[in-house]
């Protein structure tokens, strides 16, 4: 009788631990519900809960305040992917003795970062009522800006602006710390005088604030511009295509980054596999899902040179399917 129960215990030990050895759930960090990433996120979860390509693995989504946060939690393992502005993955990659590490988290390691898939542009996005005197970057000093929340990659763009503009928060009537989401609302509402915002087009935001209240689009140029462009190699100028807004006909010259999917070096290979794979043979479903898929090139998706290497798993792939040598 002892005997038997014993065996019986065993079995069932043995099946669970089966069953929790199969069972993996990924979680994604995206940004806010109305950017790009979330629903980029949600549609890379998709594809890997419809292809089953490991047994129990399971993408699951999580909405966050965008890149920087995303690299933090991807760090301290409390999300195992993210997306994230090219931008900040190579200053957290490669500025591990930083003195902003605050910003990506405590005693992040941002060497253990991994790209796993290029995927869109994202464009720096200057936004202002229809009968704004804004005309230029250089007309909101004095103006009601919002610096986004505090750990946000809209507070780590604006400071690296300000800073080369060298323009203090008193140099403001107004500095609100608004999530990325509230801005389009509050600048309808009239509470800030303009919305900026890093994100790829067409991004609910933007839609919201042109629909709403008729804003426009202005573009970025300029000698801060240039020299922020001279001194980081992961910024490019870029043109936010036209007609994609209502009253926005003509395409506004800016610059950008590329939205990545990135992990870090906690992923294991299978997993990190498995999912490339299922965006890459499922692009024409993926492309499908949002308009800023619309033109995903798996080319222009694996090509360096990357903001953090190519994690072990997705370079396997790659080089099965021919993409890279
Ligand atoms: N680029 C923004 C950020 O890193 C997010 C944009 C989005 O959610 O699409 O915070």
């Amino acid at each position: 009788m002892k005997k038997t129960l014993w065996i019986s215990v065993l079995l069932a030990m043995g099946y669970a631990s089966v069953c929790l050895a199969q069972k993996q759930v990924i979680t994604l960090g995206t940004g806010g519900e109305t950017g790009v990433y979330y629903p980029t996120g949600g549609g890379i979860c998709r594809i890997v809960n419809k292809l089953k390509l490991k047994p129990g693995l399971r993408c699951v989504l999580q909405a966050t305040d965008g890149s920087v946060a995303n690299i933090s939690r991807v760090l301290d393992d409390s999300l195992d992917v993210g997306i994230a502005q090219s931008n900040w993955i190579y200053k957290s990659y490669h500025e591990t003795a930083r003195d902003d590490v605050e910003m990506m988290g405590q005693g992040a390691q941002g060497s253990e970062l991994r790209t796993l898939l290029v995927l869109y542009p994202e464009y720096f996005t200057v936004i202002v009522p229809k009968d704004s005197d804004i005309h230029q970057f250089d007309d909101i000093k004095g103006k009601r800006i919002s610096i986004g929340t505090r750990g946000s990659s809209l507070r780590a763009t604006m400071s690296d602006l300000l800073q080369k503009k060298k323009w203090q928060y008193q140099d403001f009537a107004q500095v609100l710390s608004l999530d990325a989401t509230e801005q389009a609302s509050a600048l309808c509402e009239g509470l800030i005088d303009v919305m900026i915002y890093t994100v790829g087009h067409p991004s609910g935001a933007a839609r919201e604030a042109t629909d709403d209240c008729d804003s426009r689009l202005i573009s970025m140029q300029g000698p801060e511009v240039e020299q922020l462009l001279a001194e980081n190699t992961y910024y490019r100028w870029a043109k936010i295509p036209g007609a994609i807004y209502r009253g926005n006909i003509k395409s506004v010259p800016t610059f950008g980054v590329s939205a990545t999917l990135f992990t870090s070096t906690t992923l294991d290979d299978n997993t990190a596999y498995s999912l490339v794979k299922a965006v890459i043979e499922q692009l024409d479903e993926f492309r499908g899902l949002h308009p800023a898929f619309a033109r995903l090139d798996p080319e222009q998706m694996v090509k360096g040179p990357f903001a953090a290497p190519l994690h072990k798993g997705a370079l396997r792939y790659f080089k099965e399917i021919g993409l890279i040598e």
